[in-house]
């Protein structure tokens, strides 16, 4: 079904207004699409090369439903809103972040290339045998979410629930995990979430190495998809399977720290699962994910720290 008529209004006024509804991410390395311009540090004299411009993200969630039917129908235009017209809200750089490598990901896809490219990592994945655990697996569970999502948050594998229903986070764990991107005031169609393999372990085992490394390509293609400004690694399993350097580590020692994934800064802290079992963790990933809001520019609400 097409747009209707207060939905043409809505986006003529997105196009007039772009400030009012996109923003886009500032220079600097917190943004994992920027590098140094490449007229930087050359005379004067040198003509400089035109700096890539990331892709815009609406900010009002109504308005990016409508954008992304009018870029269904074509108006891929709504793209163009030029970096430096639109100002962003203010950026924090996190303190204890610095990037190993500068890393190119390649170019920032559009969202109507975002979408097939996602569901064709699905398709790859469920028919998938590389390892050992498509043997047991009813559904594969590829991931979900946001194909422009500002935050990823990623788990180590599905549970019986996911299993059954091939989506991510779907349990109680995922009940709660639905509630704390809600205290932190995205939906949770706004972010996106998955895991590191893509098929349950049988008797909820944690997944072995071998496989995580298996499976890992499927989720470093979505990480250069989605090309999310933060991740949130959900458990030790998680940590491990996408950084490995950090396989010895405790996850008391490791949450609350800004790690790097290709540039990428990545936040690790408690599995929803260990909160269900262990209510004075609660306080802690609060406190983890006060550090990510902080870094997109959103400000905790106040009473909002429990569950
Ligand atoms: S866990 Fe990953 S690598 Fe293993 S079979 Fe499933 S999709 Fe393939």
């Amino acid at each position: 079904m097409g747009p209707e008529l207060g939905e043409c209004q809505l986006i003529a006024h997105a196009v007039r207004n772009p400030a009012r509804f996109f923003w886009r991410p500032k220079p600097g390395r917190q943004n994992p699409a920027w590098r140094p311009a490449a007229h930087e540090g050359r005379p004067e004299s040198t003509p400089p090369v035109p700096r890539q411009v990331p892709v815009s993200t609406p900010r009002d969630p109504a308005v990016r439903n409508q954008l992304r039917i009018w870029q269904s129908l074509g108006f891929g235009f709504l793209e163009e809103v030029r970096a430096g017209e639109t100002p962003g809200p203010a950026e924090v750089q996190p303190a204890d972040f610095a990037p190993d490598m500068v890393v190119d990901w390649g170019p920032v896809l559009p969202l109507e290339e975002r979408v097939p490219a996602l569901a064709a990592i699905a398709a790859e994945v469920a028919g998938c045998q590389a390892c050992r655990l498509c043997h047991g697996r009813t559904h594969t569970v590829p991931g979900e979410g946001d194909p422009m999502a500002p935050l990823m948050f990623i788990g180590e594998g599905p549970g019986e629930s996911e299993d059954r229903t091939g989506r991510p986070f779907v349990g109680r764990a995922g009940e709660l995990l639905t509630r704390i991107i809600g205290a932190m005031q995205f939906a949770r169609e706004e972010v996106y979430i998955a895991n590191v393999v893509k098929c349950r372990p049988p008797h909820n085992r944690q997944p072995e190495p071998d496989e995580m490394r298996t499976c890992l390509p499927y989720l470093e293609r979505q990480v250069a998809i989605v090309r999310p400004r933060a991740i949130v690694l959900l458990g030790r399993t998680a940590l491990m399977g996408l950084l490995p350097e950090h396989a010895r580590a405790a996850m008391s020692a490791m949450r609350g720290n800004w790690l790097d994934y290709r540039g990428i800064p990545v936040m690790p802290t408690f599995h929803p699962a260990y909160l269900l079992r262990t209510e004075s963790a609660k306080r802690a990933v609060w406190d983890d994910m006060k550090k990510v809001m902080k870094m997109l520019g959103k400000e905790p609400l106040a009473g909002k720290a429990k569950e």
